[in-house]
């Protein structure tokens, strides 16, 4: 199977051979026909790092008539990395095909500054839902002309609370335009959405039954609270160059856990919901260039988070929800490469342990690090 054959035009094809995306992946194999052809309501339950970007934009590319200055398709995503993610991946794309222009905005940055962004032409508008919401009320964006309305990791927006805001934009663009909805898992508030704003017949892909990237090996190491840090100390020593994640539940644990990691020469740093946008991106930015090798994590901050050759994911606490665990473990193993989910459990967590276990229908399997 190629990208020529699922009905992707020569200029696109010719910048990802650039981006090394050669073959499609399954979630792309199964979208791009029906987007390109159809392209009416259409849901897809994809895990993160599966390629969904592509699947949903290419074919959005190939829908924009670039003649137009109008907004033409609009997507929203849960956080400002993501959207800013999106927006790149759709430029390189373009790369050797008529200019098509992609603006990305969301909150904590100056509106005034988007507001007069969105004055240039702009062809597709990639927003958090809060600020695309800002927006419209200012009256500084015409959605009138819109046939495409994409939602990436739709079960994240809701856990961040942006149903409200979602129902909002989705009432002022139903029936007018094609809504395509992505998301890693299915809970109920998802469902009411796709009963309430989707076409009944909308076109359904759904990849990975047990919604985990077979190529991530899940296991867990046995520890004392006392010796957990020391333990996680051994095992990043271990890894060698290797990069990763690390994640803590609270805000206090992650900040806690970052000045003991310091403390012992560790390339590391955390983001937590108390930083401000500008402190993050500095981290963020650490990270992407190297110069961090250890990325530190609360659930919450890490929405979004795409650094290609993660080599594994270590939970120091962990989540509460099955949920969490499966967008935790989805930082690492993207692309096709492999990547490790380890847990450091201590006694009081086996009961979570199992079910996660049981939940996700995958085995952890018990390794001593030392
Ligand atoms: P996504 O799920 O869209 O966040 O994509 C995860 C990563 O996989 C991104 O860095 C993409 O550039 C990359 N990618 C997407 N599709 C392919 C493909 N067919 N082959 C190789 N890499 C890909």
């Amino acid at each position: 199977m190629s990208f020529s054959s699922l009905g992707i035009s020569k200029h696109f094809i010719k910048a990802l051979d650039e981006l090394k995306i050669v073959k499609p992946s399954p979630v792309q194999e199964q979208s791009i026909p029906f987007l390109i052809g159809k392209g009416t309501d259409f849901i897809a339950q994809a895990p993160t790092g599966t390629g969904k970007t592509a699947a949903y934009g290419l074919p959005l590319l190939e829908k924009i008539d670039p003649k137009s200055s109008k907004v033409q398709a609009l997507i929203l995503t849960p956080t400002r990395e993501l959207g800013q993610q999106v927006a790149k991946q759709l430029f390189k794309f373009t790369k050797y095909s008529e200019k098509i222009f992609t603006e990305a905005v969301y909150g904590g940055a100056k509106i005034e500054t988007q507001i007069s962004a969105l004055k240039r032409p702009t062809q597709i508008i990639v927003a958090t839902p809060g600020r695309l919401v800002d927006l419209i009320q200012k009256n500084a964006v015409d959605l009138s002309f819109v046939k495409v309305v994409v939602l990436d990791e739709a079960d994240e927006m809701l856990t961040l609370g942006f149903k409200n805001e979602l129902t909002k934009i989705l009432k002022h663009t139903t029936g007018k335009t094609h809504t395509w909805l992505f998301s890693a898992t299915m809970p109920p508030e998802i469902k009411t959405i796709i009963k309430n704003y989707l076409a009944a017949d909308a076109f359904r892909v759904t990849i990975g039954t047990d919604r985990l990237n077979k190529n991530i090996a899940h296991q867990y190491t046995l520890t004392m609270d006392e010796d957990k840090l020391d333990t996680l100390a051994k095992f990043l020593k271990n890894m060698g160059e290797k990069r990763g994640m690390i994640f803590c539940k609270t805000k206090a644990a992650a900040k806690t856990l970052a000045k003991q990691l310091k403390v012992k020469n560790m390339a590391t740093d955390a983001i937590h919901g108390d930083l401000l946008q500008k402190e993050r991106d500095k981290i963020m930015r650490a990270f992407k260039n190297e110069s961090l090798q250890f990325l530190i994590a609360t659930d919450i901050a890490a929405r979004g988070i795409d650094v290609r050759d993660l080599a594994f994911v270590a939970h120091y606490e962990l989540p509460d929800q099955v949920e969490f665990y499966i967008h935790r473990s989805g930082r690492t193993a993207r692309a096709g490469n492999k990547g490790l989910s380890l847990i450091f459990l201590t006694k009081g967590d086996m009961k979570q342990l199992k079910f996660i276990q049981e939940k996700l229908q995958i085995g952890i399997d018990k390794v001593v690090i030392s």
